[in-house]
């Protein structure tokens, strides 16, 4: 059978790189970016290949249109076809209210977590559409709980970021349902990950799991269950949905 390739932002660490690993169990070869840290890139790639799938690790900030496209042209000459495109890469900032917000942390939060998705959803359309000669696909938005909840007081702009992914799942899942792509997003809640540290919250998941109805954080294992299932044939029929992985925190 031939073997299908899934191109995952930020696959390095956290859910990008649970999610690598249990694509390519499932028979997936990859791609996976990353901003910064290469090594942490490169112990993927080792994974994934012990798993016998093939790896390619790119180094891409998805807050910038030129490195996006070298990416997904990267992609094209390493494997030469794209099946599934994974907007997983996301950043948070350090608490504060909207009242302390600088255009620049604003700037910051939207390029990466709402016009970088666009963008990469943007290249996987025009790779992937049958109406483009491609073989159809699909493109799972990893966003998250917060666009439910509003995330006051801690960042209400990631939040909204995310509420743009959402929409932009509702919307481009109906433009593209026709043209063999399926399009749709996993909202994780307090899942045990590095991104709590990097917003200078590392007791984050400790702190808040007492509040989540399951009564504990998630893993990242939790939500790559689900991202591999939206990305699979497994969910031919689901486009456009939402589905929330956050242990009842709703
Ligand atoms: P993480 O552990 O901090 O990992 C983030 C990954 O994204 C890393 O591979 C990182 O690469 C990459 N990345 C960061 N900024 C990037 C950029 N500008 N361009 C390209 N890659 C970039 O985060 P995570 O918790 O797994 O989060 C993954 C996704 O899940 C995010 O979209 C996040 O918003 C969402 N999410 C997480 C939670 C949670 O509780 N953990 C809850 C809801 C939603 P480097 O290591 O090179 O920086």
């Amino acid at each position: 059978m031939e073997r299908k390739v899934a191109l995952i932002t930020g696959g390095s660490r956290g859910i990008g790189a649970a999610t690598a690993l249990l694509a390519a169990a499932r028979g997936w070869d990859l791609v996976i970016s990353y901003a910064r840290q290469g090594s942490a890139a490169q112990a993927v790639v080792q994974q994934v290949q012990a798993l016998g799938a093939q790896c390619l690790a790119v180094q891409a900030d998805v807050g910038d249109e030129a490195q996006i496209l070298q990416l997904f042209a990267a992609a094209d000459r390493h494997f030469g076809r794209l099946d599934a495109l994974v907007n997983n890469a996301g950043v948070v900032d350090t608490g504060q209210t909207v009242a302390e917000y600088s255009l620049q942390r604003l700037e910051r939060m939207f390029r990466i977590n709402a016009i970088g998705p666009f963008l990469c959803a943007r290249e996987a359309v025009l790779r992937m559409s049958t109406a483009r000669g491609g073989r159809g696909g699909a493109i799972v938005n990893v966003s998250s709980i917060a666009s439910r909840l509003g995330a006051p007081r801690q960042y209400v702009d990631y939040a909204a970021a995310k509420g743009a992914m959402d929409v932009m799942t509702l919307g481009l899942a109906k433009e593209v349902a026709a043209e063999g792509i399926r399009v749709n997003a996993v909202r994780p809640g307090l899942i045990d990950t590095d991104i709590h540290a990097s917003g200078g919250q590392p007791d984050r998941v400790q702190r808040l799991a007492p509040n989540v109805p399951m009564q504990r954080g998630g893993t990242p294992e939790e939500v790559a269950d689900a991202i591999v299932w939206l990305m699979s044939d497994g969910s031919h029929y689901t486009t456009g949905s939402l589905i929330e992985i956050s242990g009842g925190n709703l």
